[in-house]
């Protein structure tokens, strides 16, 4: 008989066997500013409310299935912005989305394009949806190069293209006109993902209207909900029909729905962390602008990417200081030395800057 571990390395996709499980590092005991949570818990009277709303949940049912309660509280936050006009569709995150969205599209020979670096999760799901993948690599200092995207779009006919706005590692957002002439000339589905919208005060929904081969896609995990897992995405009903039908039933449970309604009463709440992320955010800029051998990179998100002399070093003496940060040396060839800083409290803040210091 064969030994289970023969039976997978004969039946498991080799792309499959040939990578590891995302890797989260235990943050125990440390400053977590390595993921780019909000930093603030809820308010003790909202707890409150959430555990009496939380209690009463009938967690023997199915949920909503459709999550249509939360979509109208979605609708309803004015500071979301999403047009009547616009169908929505929920995700167990926005990481769910793009598995949903790279699923439907994915055709065979279909591919997908996305800038590099930006978000792993995108390749990943080319990889896992089996459409081919093409990476069209940033400058140097990480804007976004315009002519070699569309030189790109041209050559590979990309059926799916994603662009985050701003962008996930280098924190910058992408000007909002070069965006349109990428999605003007792509002759697929572009996904716009706005995962740090709530730092970066500009949208692309705003001009959604004019591109029908667009949707915008966010999360509500940067705005201080990371634990419920709930992302949403909205466009022209045609796509989120088609989007629907791809995804899991019951994606959505119940104790997400019910946390979602009782917040997003509360956005002007998470508004204010959030404005209060972004000045702490500018003044921890200028803190590492001022710092020898340190070059942070303009953000529009609530982190910061920042290069340093010896990433693997700073990193290991930042840990061993009590802070955990992302070192992203070794992701890609341009992201050589870089440490990406999630922005915390500003107490956070100030010991990231201490353990950040090098030994003078
Ligand atoms: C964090 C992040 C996501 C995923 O968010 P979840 O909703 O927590 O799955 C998606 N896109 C980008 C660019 C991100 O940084």
């Amino acid at each position: 008989m064969k030994t289970a571990q023969q039976l997978a390395a004969e039946l498991v996709r080799p792309e499959i066997r040939a990578i590891n499980a995302y890797h989260v590092a235990p943050a125990t005991g440390l400053i977590k500013l390595d993921a780019m949570e909000n930093p603030y818990r809820l308010p003790e009277a909202v707890r409150a409310e959430l555990g009496r709303a939380l209690a009463d949940v009938a967690i023997n049912r199915y949920p909503d299935a459709s999550g249509a309660v939360v979509k109208t509280a979605l609708r309803d936050t004015a500071t979301l912005g999403i047009d009547a006009r616009h169908a929505l569709i929920l995700g167990n995150g926005s990481d769910e989305l793009i598995q949903i969205v790279a699923t439907t599209l994915a055709k065979p020979g279909a591919t997908m394009l996305a800038v590099e670096p930006s978000f792993v999760m995108y390749k990943a799901n080319a990889m896992l949806a089996q459409m081919r993948y093409a990476g069209v690599p940033l400058r140097a200092d990480f804007t976004l190069d315009t002519d070699a995207v569309l030189a790109a779009i041209g050559r590979e006919k990309p059926a799916l293209v994603f662009l985050a706005y701003p962008n996930n590692p280098t924190g910058n957002l992408f000007p909002l006109a070069d965006i349109e002439r990428i999605v003007a000339a792509a002759p697929g589905l572009v996904v716009i993902d706005e995962a740090y919208h709530p730092f970066a005060q500009v949208s692309f929904a705003d001009v959604l209207d004019a591109h029908p081969n667009a949707i915008v896609m966010r999360t509500l995990s940067k705005l201080g909900l990371a634990g419920i897992r709930l992302g949403y995405a909205f466009g022209d009903p045609a796509w989120i029909a088609e989007f629907d039908k791809t995804r899991p039933p019951y994606n959505l449970n119940s104790l997400t729905q019910a946390t979602a309604l009782i917040v997003l009463r509360h956005a002007d709440m998470l508004n204010e962390q959030a404005a209060r992320l972004r000045r702490d955010r500018d003044a921890l800029i200028e803190s590492l602008r001022a710092m020898e051998g340190v070059e942070p990179f303009p953000s529009a998100a609530n982190f910061v990417l920042t290069r340093v002399a010896d990433a693997n070093a700073t990193f290991a003496r930042m840990k061993g200081a009590g802070v955990l940060v992302k070192n992203l040396h070794g992701w890609h060839p341009l992201l050589s030395n870089c440490l990406r800083l999630s922005v915390g409290t500003p107490d956070e803040n100030a010991a990231m800057l201490q353990a950040l210091q090098p030994a003078a």
